[in-house]
């Protein structure tokens, strides 16, 4: 099957055998009846499992040409578990240009039950030998990476990996299954904020993992179970319906995309724009060969770089609507410093980019025309 056809029909055959409902019931439930102890039809509790999150489960492995999927509450929970996975006295080397919940995740929770993370940049992937030594598990990596949209070669990442027996681990959120797939460049772990593109109408937080590997999709089922971070049946139902959309969502993300990119990069007051599809862009050459296209995220900066400026322009949009988040069908603008990356010192941001002007755009799937427009009334 190929990638349109499974967003749609992926893992979904007979998923009503009682009546044949086209998309899965939603079954509100957290127990199943028993003919005897332990004699039940696939399902005993729903923490464990339920008819409605296997059928996005499966959908999930399908759109990420994977084995197993698992369905959490938040792409928080699903990164949670992913770490559960170690040891304390392990070690993670991470992308330096994070999602600044991740961060936070890694430095003021996991940090404290001894596992070690070095955050590094990963545009060139042998700067990650530097660190690896007889603690390293795993190498945690997004691409496109938040909010500077550095793009690291999971290629050249999984090479390290292999040659050093660790997991390899990517964030898909930025570019979802539709853009890249990471399974098939040699990554062990795919994460998803679903509750961005996947989901795609901001309407459910949620998160994901895809695995090839059964013994490791077995560890993480376990922690699912065990730790108990899962999503309700409602949720999943939503999710799978948003999946159905996902390819063609993301035509017009990628096309909008590159209309503000183009017309920010041509605008007087702009100093600098963050979009993998540029030709300017350091990494465009290593984008062009590992992204089907280049997606609908786009940071940029004003010249002068003023706080206050940047606060007014995102203020002033109206068809952009100031929010954290990304990926819905509805355009986004956000002001890393002061919302999505307040969490992160101001020092430790701006040695990745994240200035005081920096804005980040979820370009949605409007009318291109309105939202250049929009642009042009708010900067000026
Ligand atoms: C939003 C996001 C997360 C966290 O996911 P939640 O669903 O908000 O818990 C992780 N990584 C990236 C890249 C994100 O954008």
């Amino acid at each position: 099957m190929k990638f349109n056809t499974k967003t749609i029909h992926g893992g979904q055959h007979d998923v009503d055998p009682a009546y044949g409902a086209v998309m899965p019931p939603i079954y509100q439930v957290s127990t199943y009846s028993q003919s005897t102890p332990g004699g039940h039809k696939g399902f005993e509790y729903s923490r464990s499992g339920n008819p409605t999150r296997a059928a996005l489960e499966r959908a999930l492995a399908s759109i990420e040409n994977g084995q197993y999927g698992l369905a959490f509450g938040s792409g928080l929970a699903a990164i949670d578990a992913v770490i559960k996975t170690l040891q304390p006295g392990d070690e993670v080397i991470s992308t330096n240009d994070l999602y600044g919940g991740t961060y936070r995740l890694f430095t003021q929770v996991f940090e404290g039950f001894g596992i070690k993370f070095h955050f590094i940049g990963m545009e060139n992937a042998e700067n990650i030998e530097d660190y690896i030594n007889e603690n390293t598990r795993m190498i945690w990596v997004e691409t496109p990476t938040n909010p500077m949209m550095n793009i690291i070669d999971i290629k050249a990442c999984a090479e390290v990996a292999k040659k050093h027996e660790v997991l390899l681990a990517v964030d898909n959120t930025f570019a979802t299954p539709y853009l890249q797939q990471p399974l098939d460049l040699g990554a062990d772990i795919i994460m998803h904020s679903a509750t961005k593109y996947l989901g795609g109408h901001s309407d459910v937080v949620m998160g994901a993992l895809v695995v090839n590997d059964k013994a490791l999709a077995e560890k993480l089922y376990f922690i699912q179970n065990a730790s108990g971070a899962i999503c309700g049946p409602q949720d999943s139902f939503l999710m799978l319906r948003g999946l159905k959309t996902l390819h063609v969502r993301m035509q017009r993300h990628c096309e909008n995309g590159k209309a503000v990119a183009e017309y920010l990069a041509n605008h007087p007051k702009i100093e600098a724009v963050y979009w993998p599809g540029l030709p300017s862009h350091p990494n465009h050459e290593v984008a062009k060969a590992q992204m089907k296209d280049f997606g609908g995220m786009i940071s940029f900066v004003t010249k002068g770089n003023d706080y206050e400026e940047a606060i007014k322009i995102v203020e002033k949009l109206k068809v952009f609507t100031l929010a954290e988040s990304l990926g819905g069908v509805e355009s986004l603008a956000g002001h890393p410093a002061s919302m999505t990356h307040a969490s992160i010192p101001k020092e430790e941001r701006e040695k990745t980019g994240v200035v005081d002007s920096l804005i980040r755009l979820s370009v949605g799937i409007e009318d291109a025309e309105d939202l250049v427009a929009d642009l042009k009334q708010a900067i000026g």
